[in-house]
């Protein structure tokens, strides 16, 4: 259909779209499918950043407006400075701060969100969170802050710890008065940006081990980062603050019916499909604070219950390729980002 999709009043997710430079030969001589209109409405893909901006189809059928939208040269610097930092903050305020990568396989959803840690420079938003998180904390002389951080994969509905993968089969558990929790999921402490990297890249090398072994492993499991601040006033007895940022690197949102490979049933596919049905009608609920939220429909969804309901703060980054050959996709991911406006 043919149509705008307008932002709403104000709620707590906000919506972001990541455009990714063209990685192939085959894509750098594709046509361009979308481009991004600025405040002043001038498009241009190659646009850095823009605030409010819309995403439109070169034909000007499809139109979807953003909070933010990075065009191909935006910087990993950049992304953290607009979604990033402003997270950060919410967490050091005490909210539940929540950044949600959501694409298909190959958009930039693993690139945004943890990038390269050999190039600093590339560094993705979790690692820069990390650290900015540390120094803020550690610095501090009126309070005393400890961080810690858990990195969990849910693959087929079942959980495994990224930092200790002898952790399998993790389980949800309920707690009387700290609600739920995954079960054996280890928290481990952070000092430093060196702990940080080295915690990030155990968890990422265990997802690639999986990933050599069974191709479609890795953009069909769901990675979460989180870090865990906890402030106590050295002043002020009795006063402590805690807050958490959720890192959510989602399993790629292509369709189940292309994406099906050998030696994988139908129904585990849809699983994981359904999984991000899920996490849709979730977003739907919150944004249209409906009484009732449906976070029993899938393990995701349970686990994130408290990083996106009450006292929170989401963005929901959509990460997307301009090129035309991969128009269809992209358009059913920025269908399912503006809905949740
Ligand atoms: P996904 O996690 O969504 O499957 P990746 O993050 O692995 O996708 O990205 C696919 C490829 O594109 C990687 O080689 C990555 O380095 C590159 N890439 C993604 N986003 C960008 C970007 N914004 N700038 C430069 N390269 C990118
Ligand atoms: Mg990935």
């Amino acid at each position: 259909g043919t149509g705008t999709v307008s932002s709403s009043v104000e709620t707590h997710v906000r919506v972001v779209a990541r455009f990714r430079p063209p990685i192939t030969e085959h894509e750098e001589t594709d046509d361009a499918a979308f481009l991004i209109h600025a405040g002043d409405d001038s498009p241009s893909v190659a646009l850095g950043v823009a605030e409010r901006a819309a995403v439109q189809s070169q034909d000007g059928r499809f139109r979807f407006e953003f909070d933010t939208a990075f065009g191909e040269e935006a910087s990993q610097e950049v992304a953290y400075q607009r979604i990033g930092r402003p997270a950060v903050q919410e967490v050091l305020a005490g909210y539940n701060g929540t950044i949600l990568m959501y694409g298909q396989t190959g958009s930039g959803k693993t690139f945004s969100l943890f990038g390269s840690f050999t190039e600093p420079t590339l560094r993705g938003l979790a690692p820069r969170a990390a650290e900015e998180l540390v120094q803020q904390c550690l610095s501090s002389e009126m309070e005393e802050s400890t961080i810690q951080c858990s990195f969990l994969e849910i693959y087929r509905e079942r959980m495994r710890d990224l930092l200790h993968p002898s952790n399998q089969s993790l389980r949800i558990k309920e707690i009387p008065q700290r609600g739920l929790i995954v079960d054996g999921l280890t928290q481990d402490e952070i000092t430093s940006s060196g702990d940080i990297l080295k915690a990030l890249d155990t968890g990422n090398a265990w997802r690639s081990v999986a990933a050599t072994r069974q191709n479609a492993y890795s953009s069909r499991s769901h990675a979460i980062f989180t870090l865990y601040v906890s402030r106590r006033s050295l002043t002020e007895a009795c006063r402590e603050r805690t807050g958490k940022l959720s890192l959510v690197d989602l399993a790629g949102s292509e369709r189940v019916s292309r994406s099906h490979c050998v030696g994988e049933t139908l129904e585990e596919a849809k699983k994981i499909n359904a999984s991000l049905t899920a996490l849709g009608k979730v977003i739907d609920a919150l944004v249209e604070r409906r009484g009732h939220v449906p976070y029993r429909d899938s393990t995701l969804t349970r686990v994130l219950e408290e990083a996106l309901g009450g006292n929170s703060r989401t963005t929901l980054m959509v990460t997307a390729s301009a090129c035309a050959q991969h128009m269809e996709e992209t358009l059913c991911s920025l269908r399912f980002a503006t809905r949740a406006q």
